[in-house]
């Protein structure tokens, strides 16, 4: 399956290091998430070109369109690990999707859900399931099998 990833070098100027840890990190989360078809992964630095999804953008620091299976990442001003639990989050949500979870789901809100909204659990399961896995892949790029 042919993902696509576009790191934005001019704008983000990552280093040799920064992007090799982003391919490994990719590399490992399309090992181990059910993902059925292909995703774009846009690494961008701030959201003045991105007129059509700049309104939805505002203060947010991700997005994903689970129809066009777009995820874009904001990356000015983060850490490398926060960004990579960013990609994780969004491509949870995408797994959601392909395992079928979301489709009864209507009027899904990603962003600051209450527990009462719906699609909360969804939105709980990004959170600790991204933090787990950076988590692991640190250990496995560290050598050890816990920290
Ligand atoms: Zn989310």
């Amino acid at each position: 399956m042919q993902h696509s990833l576009i790191l934005n070098q001019s704008k983000n100027n990552w280093d040799e290091k920064d992007k090799a840890m982003i391919l490994a990190f990719i590399e490992y989360i399309f090992t181990i998430l059910y993902i059925n078809k292909p995703v774009t992964i846009k690494l961008d630095d701030a959201s003045e070109d991105n007129e059509e999804v700049e309104v939805k953008l505002n203060l947010r620091l991700t997005y994903v369109d689970l129809d066009t299976r777009v995820i874009i990442i904001y990356c000015k001003n983060r850490g490398l690990l926060d960004i990579l639990r960013s990609i994780a989050h969004e491509l949870i949500h995408i797994q959601q999707k392909d395992l079928g979870l979301l489709n009864n789901t209507v009027n899904i809100s990603f962003y600051l859900p209450t527990p009462n909204s719906e699609g909360y659990e969804y939105e709980y399961e990004a959170y600790g399931l991204s933090g787990i896995i950076v988590r692991n892949f640190r250990a496995i790029l560290n050598g050890k099998d816990n920290e």
